[in-house]
């Protein structure tokens, strides 16, 4: 047998800023559904995903939770594993930059860089916020030099930094663009990127000294390895590009086809950085880059911060995975912007699910119980609306390949769904009933319910990459065997007997918009009353009971010395020995208010290192989006319990 040709798929590696919104999601559903495609069409497939997880912001967040950036970035990992799980995406791998696999192909890669003189020392300069201890960029601060985060004043600061040397690629990188035209799609954003190197490239900083969660540069481990270098090698390091045997990378990089998606905002990293640091280090680039749109909302861009962001939880558990795969899939064109909309993916689901393509199914189903006790076969009794429906169903079937080739699932999709409109016209024009009544049309009505029901698989099989659950039951009502479901069987006549099921339960139930919507928007977190955080689960008095709370004396207290966030308390508990709690408050008291607080501590949280400095516990305060207070105790003593 001949080998298969090779498939490797990849999204981003995503950013462990939250939940998962529709935009990342949308990107990963994506190269589900290639993945689904080209592995029916023969491909021996790879998909790959996962987490960027180094960085100055996860740093702080984590300190924000109380918990130790490594525990921050393993839950936000597990979250998102669960949600692709709830949708269904089938990866192969999901990779973590603070996996030790990846770790060493980042630090031998620096090394190897380094001594080929692609990677020198230099320094940093930009505009520098004290408190979020982070750099920003002469555009992110704007024409006030406001920190983008936090709105305070930034300072112009200098740093010592490795540098990527993009200059010397650059000329090499516009050839490889130029003579590889499809490279990157769509083509105007690959116009957009030749400009940008026409512009001249600057040398990329790649490492950081002022914060350690980071992979360390080994020759110089003050250093961290900043952002890209550091991202972008996942797409190698997952395939264990160093291994002794490289099998996964031999397979799948030097394989027949490598494709990374990306969002727009994030093109030109792929589109420069990643190809340079290939070139530098002498890996073929084999890979093609897709960069698509936005999903948008009404009122503008998703925005997190905002609190304008959608996530698709709350559709998929009330309306069904599939309805939710279908709409997002389809409503954003190739390369271009989407909106996404409740009451259009209210109506989405409606129009084409539940009356065109569930009806579709629903009446077939009916018809061949009725008129032929659940058994129709393929009849010599070929009518023009036969021949019809044939021509165009080979022709969808042409149409479909062609532009999920292209990567256009939502032309694909429109190409199915013209399929199913016009199956449902040929029902109204062949007229099965008015056929019922008349013994000397049999054949021919037999052989109209056998188009109905083969145009149906056939559709299951193009439907089956975006929605598997919905084509999966519509062979089981069809009762089509596996065999019959392949790429190859997408033929008419293929299946040339059906018994199909006594009764469908309609895929898709319609719905009532006006109730839906109103669902929609109590259940919305944005919508509901402002900044009232929603109730977490409920939990038991068990629960609550394995916290040990108790009263402590903050007897000395001083600011973190790397970390202006923080402020570093020793506490009495009443115990042998007080204890050292590093708390993030240092924005809201200064350390001499702190001394002398009769506080409440959380005595049996496990001991973490906050930026060097070892933290026993925490201390309770309340907040909001302005401010922070401690909470105090007046006459009870050091070790008194608090329940
Ligand atoms: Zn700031």
């Amino acid at each position: 047998m001949a080998q298969s040709k090779t498939f490797y798929i990849t999204t981003p590696i995503y950013y462990p800023s939250g939940k998962m919104h529709i935009g990342n999601a949308y990107t990963t559903l994506f190269c589900d559904v290639l993945k689904r495609y080209k592995s029916a069409q023969g491909y021996d497939t790879y998909y790959l995903t996962g987490m960027d997880e180094h960085g100055k912001k996860v740093e702080s967040a984590a300190l924000e939770a109380g918990l130790s950036a490594q525990d921050h970035v393993d839950q936000i990992a597990e979250d998102t594993k669960a949600l692709w799980s709830l949708m269904d995406i089938e990866y192969d791998d999901f990779i973590r930059t603070t996996e030790k696999r990846h770790k060493t192909v980042v630090q031998t890669f620096f090394e190897q860089l380094l001594k080929q003189k692609d990677i020198y020392l230099g320094h940093y300069e930009g505009h520098y916020c004290m408190h979020c201890e982070s750099f920003f960029t002469e555009t992110q601060v704007g024409e006030d030099h406001l920190c983008p985060d936090c709105g305070r004043p930034t300072q112009i600061l200098q740093e010592e930094s490795y540098f990527l040397k993009l200059s010397k690629y650059s000329k090499k990188l516009h050839d490889f663009i130029t003579e590889n035209p499809d490279f990157i799609q769509p083509e105007s954003r690959r116009n957009e990127v030749l400009s940008f190197i026409e512009g001249g490239l600057n040398d990329l900083s790649v490492s950081r000294t002022t914060f350690d969660w980071g992979i360390k540069v080994v020759s110089d481990p003050k250093h961290v390895v900043y952002v890209w270098l550091d991202a972008l090698t996942n797409y190698v390091s997952a395939l264990g590009v160093l291994d002794q045997d490289p099998m996964l990378f031999d397979k799948y990089w030097n394989g027949d086809e490598v494709l990374h998606v990306v969002g727009k905002d994030i093109l030109r990293f792929h589109a420069i950085y990643w190809p340079i640091m290939l070139m530098a280090l002498d890996i073929p680039i084999t890979f093609k880059l897709y960069a698509h749109g936005w999903y948008m909302m009404k009122d503008g861009k998703m925005s997190k911060s905002k609190g304008g962001a959608i996530y698709p939880e709350p559709f998929i558990k009330r309306y069904g995975l599939d309805a939710m795969r279908y709409y997002m899939m389809r409503e954003l064109p190739f390369g271009g912007d989407g909106l996404f909309a409740p009451d259009a993916f209210l109506e989405r689901t409606n129009f084409d699910l539940a009356n065109d393509f569930g009806n579709l199914l629903n009446r077939s189903v009916a018809m061949v119980n009725q008129y032929f006790a659940g058994e129709v076969a393929q009849k010599n009794a070929q009518t023009p609306f036969d021949t019809e429906l044939e021509a165009k169903v080979e022709q969808t079937v042409k149409t479909y390949d062609h532009l999920m080739d292209a990567y256009k699932p939502a032309d694909a999709l429109g190409e199915v769904f013209s399929l199913i409109s016009r199956a449902n016209k040929y029902i109204d024009e062949t007229t099965p009933w008015v056929l019922a009544k008349d013994p000397a049309q049999k054949d021919v009505l037999e052989d109209t319910l056998y188009h109905l029901v083969e145009s149906l698989r056939i559709i299951g099989i193009l439907l089956h990459p975006v929605m598997p659950e919905a084509a999966s039951q519509l062979f089981d009502y069809l009762n089509v065997s596996s065999d019959h479901q392949t790429f190859e069987s997408r033929v008419f006549g293929h299946h040339p007997i059906y018994r199909v099921a006594k009764k469908v339960t309609p895929l898709f139930p319609r719905l009532d918009v006006e109730k839906e919507l109103a669902h929609l928007k109590d259940s919305s977190p944005a919508k509901k009353a402002p900044k009232i955080e929603p109730l977490k689960d409920e939990i038991l008095i068990d629960d609550f009971a394995k916290l040990d709370l108790r009263v402590g004396v903050v007897i000395a207290c001083k600011a973190h010395e790397n970390a202006d966030r923080l402020l570093v308390s020793t506490v009495d508990l009443g115990e042998e020995k007080p204890r050292q709690i590093v708390s993030g408050i240092a924005g809201h008291y200064s350390p001499e208010a702190m001394v002398g607080k009769k506080v409440i501590v959380v005595a049996n949280l496990k001991p973490v290192t906050l930026r060097g400095e070892l933290s026993e516990g925490m201390l309770l305060a309340g907040s909001n989006a302005k401010a922070l207070e401690v909470v105090e105790l007046k006459t009870l003593n050091p070790g008194d319990l608090v329940k």
